[in-house]
């Protein structure tokens, strides 16, 4: 019986898992930005090679993600009247999704709550961590802001979006609550996050070597320096990077 109760809910957990993209013609997420390597996006495209799909994940890594959800949706549920989204309901909380296509890619982002409060609108990100993080933090991780900063740049690149309009949402700041997995006092820290002028610049190099690849066929150059670099081991796309110029 133990045996069966175990096995029903990790076969519960494991099988709601990521299925992967499965695609070539990639939609960049808000969250990938700072780790983005325009070159390997273009040879995936160039070769069409599709995103693999991904496996199941293990068990613990599940719940771990279950119980961040599941914090998520008690922040949000925390902010009542204020909350505002496509679906305000907290148990059925629909994120906002905002996406711009740029010379043939889509860069897309979700964001965890839109906070109301007289006449304006703000994003949020909410990111649970452990209690040793969270403790040193006194800033924003470098990866989270840029993911934030992503979404700035797609509501300043969507005004026109009917949400967007209609709550006046803003695209010059936003929010990003950390939650301590445990703490006795003080279990939240928040940041206010605006775009500047590290995140301005990446962004502007990746979309002029999109803008250059759409236009002339010619990828960026390698930021690899060897085949044993520590991104290339992870790159799907590094024989094909190291055989092209
Ligand atoms: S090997 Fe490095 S430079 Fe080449 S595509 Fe992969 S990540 Fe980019």
């Amino acid at each position: 019986m133990k045996k069966i109760l175990y096995k029903t809910i990790e076969n519960y957990f494991t099988q709601k898992m990521s299925k992967g993209r499965g695609d070539f013609k990639r939609t960049i997420h808000a969250s990938e930005i700072l780790q983005l390597c325009p070159r390997k996006e273009m040879l995936q495209q160039k070769y069409k090679i599709k995103e693999p799909h991904k496996e199941a994940l293990p068990f613990g890594l599940s719940i771990t993600f279950a119980i961040g959800r599941a914090v998520e949706g008690k922040i949000r549920e925390s902010l009542g009247n204020n909350l505002i989204g496509p679906e305000t309901m907290c148990w059925n909380y629909q994120e906002l999704n905002l996406q711009v296509e740029k010379y043939g890619f889509t860069f897309s982002g979700s964001m965890d709550a839109i906070f109301k409060y007289e006449d304006i609108s703000v994003p949020i990100e909410i990111k649970s961590i452990s209690p040793d993080q969270f403790d040193e933090l006194v800033e924003p991780l470098i990866q989270h802001r840029f993911q934030c900063q992503t979404y700035l740049w797609l509501i300043k690149n969507n005004k026109k979006h009917q949400f967007v309009k209609t709550n006046g949402l803003s695209h010059d700041k936003c929010y990003i609550i950390y939650i301590s997995k445990t703490a006795k006092n003080n279990p939240i820290k928040i940041f206010e996050i605006k775009l500047d002028i590290p995140y301005v610049n990446l962004m502007k190099e990746h979309l002029t070597q999109f803008k250059l690849y759409s236009e002339t066929g010619g990828l960026p150059q390698r930021s690899c320096l060897t085949e044993k670099s520590k991104s290339a081991k992870k790159c799907m796309m590094c024989k094909h990077c190291f055989e092209e110029k």
